[in-house]
Order: C-alpha cells, then structure tokens, then sequence
C-alpha cells in the first residue's frame, strides 16, 4: 500500500513532522527500529532545555536579550568557515532558527501546554570576548517536567491519529534501504525486528524475523545522530580535538546508531560537517545504567576547581560550564582521556545538576515542593546517590585521604599531593580580597550578579581547604559523547541535497541526522538548549513541505485542503 508520507523515527523531530503532516490531512506510516516503550527517542530522556530569546522568564530575572546579541552569540560560537559548501544551508539554518526562538516558539509551545521553570540557566558561557564564544545572557529554559513534557503534546497528538487511522504507527521496523526510483526516493525497505520487552532507553535485540517494504509520495528521515556508535565517532574524531579518545562512555541509548546516514548517502544524500560533534568533558558513569556505558552529564556551575590527569589546573577559560569544546581540546592535548574536579560540599550543593529527566524527579515529576528543598543544606538526592555509590566520586575530611583515593582510583599515582596543596592554598589566598587576578574567582562573583545564579546555581565564594565548608570531593569526569552537529545536508524546506546541491525528490530530513537542520545549523560549537529546539523547528519546516510535496486532495478527490505551507525561510508563516 501507498502512503502520504513515510516518517523514519519516532523521537521528537519524527513526531512533530507527523503531528504536521496529520494536521494538513495526510496519512501518516511511522516507523521505527525499538519498541513502543522508547517513543520519543532521545527528547524524553532529556532535561528539556530550551533555548529562547528574550523570553517573559528572562525579562522577570533582569536580563536583557534580544535577538542580535543571540545572533551575535550565534556566530561567534558556531564559527562558519564553509560557507560556500557545507555551510552553505547550516548558517541560513541557523539565521531561520534564532528567528523562529526569537518570536513565536515559546508561544506555540505554551498554546500545546509546555510550560517553563522561572530560573533560566547560563550555560555554555564562553569565557572569550564579546563576540567570541557562549552565551552573553543566560538563555537554557528548563521544560517544567523537562523531556517527556517536550515530548508529551506531540506524542498525544500522534497517539490519538494511530487511533483513528491517519498515523500507521509500526515499532520494530528498521529501515535498511531507501527505495529510488528515477532518481527520486520513493519507499523504504527493512527488516521487522522480533518482539522486546525492553523498556524504555534499554537495548533491544536486533534479530530480524522478516521483511516490509513500503512505498510513501514523501520519505523523511528523523533517525538521530550516531552518539552511541563510538567507533563513528572515533572515525569522524576531528584532528583539531586532538587524538581520538581511547575510552568514552555514551550519553545516549543505543538507538543513536548513525546507521541511517550512510542508507540516505546510498540514495543520494549528502552528508556534510561529519567533523564537528558536541561531546562533553564532565561525563560521570552512570552507578544505575538504562544504556550501555551509560554516562550522565554534570551540568556545572562555575566554582570547582578543574584539573588535568596529572593534577594541573587548567588555565583560563576552561572552568566549568564554560567552552565544552575548548576543555575538550585541552583535556585531550593532556593525553589521559579523563579529568577530575576538587569540590566542597557547599559547592556540590549548589552546583551540581544533572542532565536528563531521570536525575531530575523534582522537576520531572513537576512537585514545586521539592524543588524548592535545592535551596536546602545538603547535596540533592540524585547527586548525593552518585556521592555514595558513583564509581567516579571520592569524598574526604582530609586533601591527604582525597589524593590517596584519587590516586586509587586509577592505580595511576598520577596526583601529588603537594602539587594540590600548592594550587588549592594560592586559589584560597585569593578569598582574601573582594577582587582578583584569579579569572575563575572574577567568573564566580560576576555570575551573582545574576539573580538566579546567585538563588540557586553559585556558591557563595569560599575557602575550599577550610573544614567548615564541608567534605571534600575529587569526582573524576569522562568524556561523554552525546550530539552530532554535522548530517545530511538539506535546504531551508528540509529537502535532502545530493552531492551537486540539488534536492532529491521525495526525501526529506530533520533533527539530528540532519545536524538540526541544514547539515550543521550549529558550526561548530553550540550555545545548549538547541537541539531540542532544532528538533521541534525542523519537524515542523519538513512536515509542512512533505504536506506541501504530497499531491494534493484536488488531485485525488477534487475537494481543496489548506496546505498552509511554511519553510524555515518563511518562519512566520
Ligand atoms: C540525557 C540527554 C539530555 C539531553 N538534554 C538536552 C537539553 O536539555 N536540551 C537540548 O536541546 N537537547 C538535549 N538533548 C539532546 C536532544 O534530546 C536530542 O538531540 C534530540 O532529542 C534528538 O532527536 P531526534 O528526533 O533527532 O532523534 P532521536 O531522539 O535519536 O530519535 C530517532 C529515532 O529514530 C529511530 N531510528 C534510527 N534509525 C532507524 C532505522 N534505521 N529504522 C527505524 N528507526 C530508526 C531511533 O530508534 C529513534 O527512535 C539531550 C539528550 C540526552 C540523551
């Protein structure tokens, strides 16, 4: 049988472009490698950070955005040096999304229920110049309910159109192959996978209990990027970042296999930017895993001290939460794969978030209660169960006990005591005075001068060596892969490109297979809370012109259908 449109993938970028399609009366196959239990994909384990532009939240916390200094901020993270080829669509990409996070996605998203928490978080701060690198202004918009309230209006809306035929919904179905014909894409080909009872983000088995093949007027491809596939990354590891890293553990769930971009290639796709990958240096193994290597990220606030394998702080500006790729950088011109932070408790306590909806059950499960406990004394209880069985995490009374520990947790002898003493006395010796020539210490005070870093993000400045600000803590932090920034190159309306530029019929793609739009709407680095939003904004762009693409109902029946057709060049529409 022939559909309207065929979905590959059913995370979020998957579920908005069918939501679209549904709403201009096209009918719907969806499909997708795991079971039912992971629809969603990605997005639901996320903490629904979302990026936008002088919003209502950040105009009650005293900030003032607009969107050119978030263009600003744009491109001085995102560094286009392609612009004549594989930039080309990513830079217009990203022009079109600071537009669309500039004006109507925070109401469109508040009109499907999506609603924020009041703090907005500064991340990705850069650390450069005005117009270098990070976010000027504090812009990561934390989804009250965080990834499955993201995930939730769209998964409603596909739920209730599998229930009243307009979406075929087929979980265990993994495409192998685009079908072309006359060079234009016209169906996919796989195999149905046998039966899991795998929950949601666990693997689920690969073997193959047979075949489909289905034909659709338009294909899109919303399968993710290749976070799980270490190998991938490792190939695509760019030399920039230094040597590839032995060991990484995975911020994602298998799923985020990358296999679908060398299936578009083979129809014609082309894939630009491979290169360029957000991977996080402050990765902690997971002490409970859903995934294999399962690895948490610290999202940290700026006071901890930051040093390399042998116990070197690193210089400025890599201090946490700062320039992701540039510490990457840094860690791996070190050659150890891994890095540790020394802490007080007074910092953990303020300082350390953890990202994904699991690790977040006070703003997961939306209880203002015990969200209002972080301001409490005492670490939050995910981060105080990672302080108690986390492999990654020493705590000691004593500098003494926390360099024997961390020494013993790599058997390497690598930390010298008093190589630590040294920097930790001369850091604390800064307290001393209101100002500093310490730059992490000017970084620190500076943050409370925002309101909500000072509420609940930044410690007060303080001694680490002296007793009264608690335990120590050495947590050691791995590389984390997470996000691809590169993918299939498309144009403003989705449409995959071929290697000459021009679009192929019928295909189309969005989220992160497509570097979130364009091959690469992020350059090379990201400003956080836009992949999401990449993810939603893409969806939308490819469901609007698959519906577009789609012979019409006058075709069919002779009865008109409002098209209502927007791109992402028209993202007003
Ligand atoms: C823990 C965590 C925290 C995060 N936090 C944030 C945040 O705060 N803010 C932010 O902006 N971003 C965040 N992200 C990133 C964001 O969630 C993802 O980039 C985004 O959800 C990707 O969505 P997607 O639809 O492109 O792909 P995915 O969610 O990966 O979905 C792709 C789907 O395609 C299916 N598929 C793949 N190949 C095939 C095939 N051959 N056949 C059939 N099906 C296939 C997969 O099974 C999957 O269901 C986070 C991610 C994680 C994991």
């Amino acid at each position: 049988m022939k559909y309207d449109a065929i979905v590959i993938g059913a995370g979020l970028a998957g579920l908005v472009a069918t939501v679209e399609l549904v709403e201009k009366g096209k009918r719907v196959l969806l499909v997708d490698q795991e079971p039912a239990s992971s629809l969603g994909g990605q997005a639901w384990w996320s903490f629904g950070g979302l990026f936008l532009i002088d919003s209502p939240e950040q105009r009650r916390l005293g900030i003032n955005d607009s969107k050119e200094l978030a263009w600003q901020d744009w491109l001085g993270s995102a560094g286009f040096d392609r612009e004549q080829d594989e930039d080309s669509w990513g830079r217009k990409w990203a022009e079109a999304y600071i537009e669309f996070a500039a004006s109507e996605k925070r109401d469109w998203l508040h009109s499907l229920g999506v609603r924020f928490f009041p703090v907005v978080g500064w991340a990705e701060r850069g650390g450069y110049l005005a117009d270098g690198h990070g976010n000027s202004v504090p812009r990561f918009h934390i989804t009250w309910g965080t990834g499955p309230e993201i995930v939730k209006p769209f998964a409603d809306k596909v739920r209730k159109a599998i229930e009243e035929g307009d979406v075929d919904y087929r979980p265990r179905h993994r495409v192998d192959e685009l079908i072309v014909k006359n060079d234009a894409v016209v169906g996919v080909k796989g195999a149905v996978l046998e039966d899991s009872d795998a929950q949601r983000g666990e693997s689920s088995s690969r073997v193959s209990i047979g075949e489909f093949s289905f034909e659709g007027d338009a294909i899109a491809v919303t399968s993710g990027g290749i976070g799980a596939n270490i190998e991938l990354v490792k190939k695509n590891w760019p030399a920039r970042l230094g040597k590839a890293p032995e060991r990484m553990i995975s911020g994602v769930p298998a799923h985020v296999d990358g296999r679908m971009l060398a299936i578009t290639k083979q129809a014609g796709g082309r894939i630009v930017n491979e290169d360029r990958m957000w991977h996080y240096t402050e990765g902690i193994k997971n002490w409970n895993p859903i995934w294999p290597l399962h690895g948490i990220r610290i999202l940290p606030g700026p006071s901890s001290i930051w040093l390399d394998a042998e116990g070197n702080r690193f210089p400025a500006p890599n201090f946490p939460g700062f320039d992701t790729l540039g510490t990457l950088q840094a860690i791996q011109e070190t050659g150890y794969d891994y890095s540790w932070f020394i802490l007080t408790e007074k910092m953990i306590e303020k300082e350390f978030a953890l990202s994904g909806s699991e690790q977040n059950p006070d703003l997961t499960g939306k209880s203002i209660r015990k969200v209002l406990s972080r301001v409490l004394p005492g670490p939050p209880a995910p981060v105080k169960a990672f302080m108690d069985h986390g492999e990654d995490f020493i705590v000691a009374d004593t500098l003494e006990e926390l360099v024997d520990g961390m020494n013993d947790l790599t058997g390497s002898g690598l930390i010298n005591l008093e190589k630590i003493k040294r920097q930790l006395i001369a850091r604390d010796r800064e307290m001393d005075n209101t100002f500093s020539k310490d730059l992490q210490i000017t970084a620190m005070r500076g943050a409370r001068n925002y309101k909500g870093d000072r509420f609940i993000r930044v410690a007060k400045p303080h001694k680490i060596l002296d007793p009264k600000n608690g335990p120590l803590i050495a947590v050691r932090l791995n590389l984390l892969t997470r996000k691809t920034l590169g993918g299939l190159q498309t144009d403003l309306d989705g449409r995959v490109l071929n290697d000459v530029g021009i679009p192929i019929s019928g295909l189309y793609a969005a989220g992160e297979v497509a570097g979130f739009g364009g091959g690469g709407m992020h350059g090379y680095r990201a400003l956080e809370g836009t992949f999401l939003g990449g993810c939603l904004f893409g969806g939308r762009v490819i469901g609007r012109s698959m519906a577009m693409f789609v012979p019409s109902e006058v075709d069919r029946t002779g009865v008109e259908q409002d098209k209502g057709y927007v791109s992402a060049g028209t993202p007003h529409g």
